[in-house]
């Protein structure tokens, strides 16, 4: 049987500056293809411990960024870059990076060595957390969410690892941001998103950009339902050029 969530079309090569050997890119999704992935991406998340969260999180003002720069290979040139793409791709984050060492930053990237990824952890989260997180996940890089009962993120915290290689640390710093803007979870069988832990993608893919620019748009807001969700984004993603239609 025919499966049409996997109907995605208009396959182009990895865009310039990725890796060697990055995934391709594909740059028209239906409707559904892109409804499925925002659902699964946009509510749960593997860090919470308990029950997930069956609302919205993102942050409601202008996001400011403030890397930390460490490790043993110096990348904070590059995730400035990053987060620039970012901002330029996704104008609705109202994104900025701060090099100010004022602790109010909203997203805070902390470039680290692998060695010292669970020290990190331990440091930041306590053994507690970082002991299931790790166990659940053996996780390569990761972000950590705070955010009200309302859903408006107050902070989230990433660490990227920048040791081992390009593909790690590109992957990791595309893949890490989603988590700090809101797009909590992963699919693993989602053959599109940076989200799938199975794929190493290393770039902004227009569909992680979709999916992003629909989290912030106006007419989804922090605490929405799932509900609320499937209404309003069949509107957003025609908006965005994504439209249903026979193929
Ligand atoms: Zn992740």
């Amino acid at each position: 049987m025919a499966n049409a969530a996997f109907a995605a079309s208009d396959k182009q090569p990895p865009p310039a500056g990725a890796f060697h050997g990055a995934p391709p890119e594909f740059t028209r999704f239906s409707p559904a293809e892109l409804q499925q992935g925002f659902l699964a991406l946009a509510f749960g998340s593997d860090l919470r411990i308990g029950a997930k969260p069956r609302s919205i999180r993102r942050f409601d003002r202008p996001i400011v960024a403030r890397i930390l720069p460490g490790g043993s290979t110096d990348r904070s040139a590059a995730m400035t870059g990053i987060i620039e793409e970012y901002a330029a791709k996704v104008p609705n984050l109202h994104l900025t990076v701060t090099t100010a060492a004022t602790p109010e930053a909203d997203i805070e990237i902390r470039l680290i060595d692998e060695k010292n990824f669970k020290p990190a952890l331990r440091a930041t989260f306590g053994d507690a957390v970082t002991k299931e997180f790790v166990a659940r996940t053996d996780p390569q890089c990761m972000t950590s969410v705070k955010s009200t009962a309302e859903g408006a993120i107050l902070r989230s915290i990433s660490f990227i690892i920048v040791d081992k290689g390009d593909r790690i640390f590109l992957d990791c710093a595309y893949h890490e941001l989603l988590h700090a803007f809101g797009l909590s979870n992963h699919d693993q069988r989602n053959p599109w998103t940076t989200l799938n832990q199975r794929r190493l993608v290393g770039y902004l893919t227009v569909y992680d950009r979709t999916l992003l620019t629909a989290l912030y748009d106006p007419r989804i807001s922090p605490g929405m339902t799932v509900g609320q969700v499937r209404g309003a984004l069949p509107a957003v993603f025609s908006d965005l050029g994504f439209k249903s239609e026979k193929r």
